[in-house]
């Protein structure tokens, strides 16, 4: 006897109604079989940033799910009611790490955003296909965005102008970088140097660089590789996402192991497998590492001097927390530099409201849940915040700035970074 014949006629526990045919408009929506995984027991939505503002089931994960459901039931269309439920989600991913389920939320978003972006208008669409398939992937559009950013500034909407990093971001890393003399090499990795992160936080690519040269590492930056795709992944440009995976796959070519500093992109790239539905993604997938997470596994030289920093809050970007499970890797590493205090923030788990574009599409909530990052950082009295993703700190530079506060926020491989220099000097 199976499972099923037990179950007396017409029950149905989950799965769409025998017959019921569903009214995606497009091919590329979210799988039956990812819908099923949902048993709707609610044990994510304490979890979940606009849940706990909000208070409606409408901006949870389970009611997201429902309302996938129902399209894919049939019972229910992807029209501006479907889009708004999707459109807050901040794929925080909060849901999925705590679902027992293991429902895999982050992917069922990206398609049902896939599927909802026909309704946008059509200035919408063409600023996001400027955007996202025109700028991102193209280094010298985004070069000359930079170079046009100072003259630009000014005439930015004030939202956008306070998100937009400023100071000089000096040369490329290096195509190859040996470990320095004295310093016995270990192996070659090879490292993305992605797109915002080029462009607006070129330093944070320069000092990792130096830090896994000087840990023994030599340093390929490919120069065919390009962005890794998580943006147009999560706004509705799955294709494009492809294409970049694509594109990524042949740049890397056999590298054993390519290390990101960014860490939305990291957790993008080790889905390759899923996105592209290929075995040839999937190992690539499993080549990619977390800058901190890799650097911790294979240790470091604790540095010998403090780069003049004392209380330093750790942010835990939710594509490090939530997607990639790393927590204690980037602790460990800070720990390891002599007199830095590591401080915990009050909900450290909690998104900071930056998810990707989220802060210039949703300014409201964006805007509350970085209010209260803010609040966390200022009450912790640390005068450094580390943040690990160019959104998070784009995010918290605002909101600190915002608030008159001078705190500082770096990436920790700069903390790791100064403190080798320290050393030197
Ligand atoms: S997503 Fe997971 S935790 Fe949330 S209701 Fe569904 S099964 Fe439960
Ligand atoms: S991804 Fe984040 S915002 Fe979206 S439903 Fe899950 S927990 Fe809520």
């Amino acid at each position: 006897v199976t499972l099923g014949d037990e179950l007396p006629e017409g029950t149905r526990f989950i799965g769409p109604e025998e017959g019921a045919s569903p009214s995606w408009p497009l091919p590329d929506a979210p799988t039956a079989a990812d819908l099923d995984l949902c048993v709707a027991c609610g044990l994510c939505l304490p979890h979940c940033p606009t849940y706990r503002l909000t208070g409606e089931e409408s901006a949870s994960p389970r009611g997201r799910i429902a309302a996938m459901r129902a399209v894919a039931d049939g019972t229910a269309q992807v029209d501006d009611t479907f889009a708004s439920f999707m459109d807050l989600c901040l794929s925080c991913r909060a849901c999925e790490d705590v679902c027992p389920s293991h429902v895999p939320f982050g992917r069922m978003m990206e398609h049902a955003r896939v599927e909802i972006e026909p309704l946008r208008s059509a200035p919408a669409r063409g600023l996001r296909r400027l955007g996202l398939d025109v700028a991102l992937p193209r280094r010298w559009v985004l070069s000359t965005l930079h170079a046009l950013t100072p003259i630009a500034r000014p005439f930015l909407p004030r939202r956008i102008r306070s998100l937009v990093p400023r100071g000089r971001r000096g040369a490329l890393v290096a195509e190859r970088t040996d470990p320095p003399e004295g310093v016995e090499l270990r192996g070659t990795v090879a490292m993305l140097t992605g797109c915002v992160q080029d462009q607006w936080f070129r330093g944070v690519n320069r000092a990792t660089a130096r830090v896994l040269a000087r840990s023994g590492w030599r340093v390929l930056a490919p120069r065919a590789q390009t962005c890794c795709g998580a943006l147009g992944a999560h706004y509705g440009h799955l294709d494009r996402a492809r294409d970049l995976a694509r594109a990524n796959l042949t740049a890397f070519g056999a590298a054993e192991v390519v290390v990101v500093n960014a860490a939305g992109c990291g957790a993008h790239m080790k889905e390759y497998g899923a996105l592209l539905g290929h075995e040839e993604g999937a190992v690539f997938g499993s080549r990619v590492r977390d800058l901190m997470e890799f650097l911790d596994e294979q240790g470091i030289r604790a540095p010998a001097a403090n780069p003049g920093v004392g209380a330093v809050a750790y942010h835990d970007a939710c594509h490090a927390l939530r997607a990639q499970g790393i927590r204690a890797a980037p602790r460990r590493l800070l720990g390891a530099i002599p007199d830095l205090e590591i401080v915990e923030l009050e909900h450290a788990d909690r998104c900071c409201g930056a998810a990707g574009l989220y802060n210039v599409l949703e300014p409201q909530m964006s805007g509350e849940l970085r209010s209260q990052k803010v609040d966390a950082v200022l009450a912790s009295g640390a005068r450094t915040v580390a943040s690990a993703n160019p959104g998070c700190t784009m995010q918290i530079v605002a909101g600190l700035r915002e608030r008159g506060a001078d705190v500082d926020v770096v990436h920790p491989v700069e903390l790791l970074d100064r403190a080798y220099a320290a050393e030197d000097a």
